[in-house]
């Protein structure tokens, strides 16, 4: 069992923020919910307050009454959760649709597409219900083409999607784009990806823990789980100053998997680093060099996204893949790498300063699907992670799935859930060799995107 965490220790440092744009604009301060204290009980356990772990204790607390608590090691939102570029969009896996028809077949390569819209659904009607602080914006993802090519590329897979998913993209000409979406000497087109929307990820988790509570559900931020064991069929997790016992148990820790708490956690995961920079305000001068028309997200490589939005105050936000260390200095090299590329694609805003820099981990397994499960050695343990860069949508969504799971009498494998969810990926074969694999393949990637394959 490892000791030492996967990356620099730098990346785990729950006590403290990541100095990023939606830290500075969080709104509303939670309530003072306290860490865990004394000994205490409760009949769901949840590791993990992100998404996964928020969105189940939500459901599980409104839709089906059960007793939950949810231990986060740092703040509410403190993981991917609150430092995502939030983008409300398809997402899960790293498989092509042709890859998925090959594996699963037409019907599940169907119904997943289906989930991945009512995921995105589910956000905004938790959104609207629960009267969060922010607006949904957009009306879809651009996925821009960065050369002739990329563009007939994206024409192939528009095709495929239509024909096999309920997901109808639109392509748009180079003109076309320029007009509908944004001008700027790089683009060739785009396609335009329904159902998805931009919004503000840490008033977003920020909303669900409020509703979370509301319905029941006991959070105890800065309370990590430093022990966990199984003793008379109970699960015993030891916090700092708090232990709870638990008669069913949801890990919900997607990149930061805590490994280190049990051999039955270890090498299913490959985290990998994500990089987001914000410029400040640019000026209506500076706005009308290229123009933009409306506010959804966009992505614009085949493989590895550089991923970009306008923000509501005029900023631009850019994100791409970070090093494989996780050491400060990297993080400082990755946000200079991702300034180089903003100046490539928007040579006249090369001079616009970034503000804010930060980082945080995604989550990759060997067979590149999300996993919705139960361990094989305890079937009272319950995960969901492996979300590939595309958790917003996806990570609620598999919440409500482990909700509707814990409370049947069905395993998650009898479970009326696409086949690409159901079970544990394998585990990666040689553990201590994950970073190394982490490295091969964005090489890999990258020179598919450079040959544009
Ligand atoms: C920079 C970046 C940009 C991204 N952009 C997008 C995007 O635009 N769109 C999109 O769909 N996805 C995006 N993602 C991915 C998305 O954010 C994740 O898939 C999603 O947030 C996963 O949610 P989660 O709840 O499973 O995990 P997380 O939000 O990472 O939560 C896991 C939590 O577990 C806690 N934890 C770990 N160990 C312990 C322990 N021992 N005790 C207690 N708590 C513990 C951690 O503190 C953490 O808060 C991005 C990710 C990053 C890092």
């Amino acid at each position: 069992m490892p000791t030492k965490r996967f990356y620099h220790e730098s990346m785990y440092q729950f006590d403290q923020a990541q100095p990023s744009y939606w830290e500075a604009t969080a709104g509303a301060p939670l309530p003072d919910w306290p860490a865990l204290t004394g000994d205490q009980s409760c009949e769901v356990a949840v590791i993990g307050g992100g998404f996964t772990g928020m969105s189940t204790a939500l459901h599980l607390a409104r839709d089906h009454g059960s007793n939950v608590r949810v231990l986060e090691a740092g703040h509410i939102g403190w993981g991917a959760s609150g430092r995502n570029g939030g983008f409300c969009s398809v997402g899960g896996t790293h498989m092509s649709v042709k890859r998925q028809l090959r594996k699963y077949g037409k019907k599940q390569t169907y119904d997943f597409y289906q989930s991945q819209i009512d995921s995105i659904a589910l956000c905004k009607q938790l959104i609207e219900a629960e009267d969060m602080d922010f607006k949904p914006l957009g009306h879809g993802e651009w996925i821009v083409a960065e050369s002739q090519s990329h563009f007939k590329r994206l024409c192939i897979e528009a095709e495929e999607m239509s024909a096999h998913t309920p997901i109808k993209p639109v392509m748009l000409s180079q003109q076309e784009f320029a007009r509908a979406g944004y001008e700027a000497p790089h683009q060739h087109g785009a396609m335009l990806v329904g159902p998805a929307f931009g919004l503000h990820p840490l008033r977003y988790i920020k909303g669900l823990a409020k509703a979370a509570a509301k319905y029941g559900a006991d959070i105890s931020p800065n309370s990590e789980v430093l022990r966990w064991e199984k003793h008379n069929g109970k699960h015993r997790l030891e916090c700092a100053n708090g232990t709870l016992t638990a008669d069913k148990l949801v890990v919900a820790c997607n990149g930061f998997m805590p490994e280190h708490l049990s051999p039955a956690l270890h090498a299913y995961t490959l985290p990998l680093q994500s990089v987001l920079n914000v410029t400040r305000p640019l000026t209506d001068a500076e706005l009308a060099e290229y123009p933009w028309h409306d506010n959804c997200p966009a992505i614009n490589s085949p493989h590895v996204y550089v991923y970009y939005r306008l923000l509501p105050d005029n900023r631009i936000m850019i994100g791409g893949r970070g090093d494989t260390v996780g050491h400060p200095d990297g993080a400082r090299k990755t946000s200079a790498n991702i300034h180089a590329t903003f100046s490539r694609l928007w040579p006249k805003w090369s001079h616009v300063e970034f503000e804010y820099s930060w980082r945080g981990l995604i989550c990759f397994s060997q067979n590149l699907k999300p996993s919705v499960s139960q361990l094989p050695s305890d079937k009272s343990v319950y995960l969901g992670f492996g979300y590939h860069g595309g958790g917003v949508a996806c990570a609620t969504w598999v919440g409500q799935q482990l909700a509707i799971s814990i409370n049947s009498e069905k395993t998650i494998e009898q479970s009326h859930m696409p086949a690409i969810y159901k079970g544990m990926p394998p585990r990666f074969p040689i553990p201590a060799l994950r970073k190394a694999l982490g490295r091969v393949g964005l090489e890999y990637y990258l020179t598919l995107d450079k040959l544009n394959k």
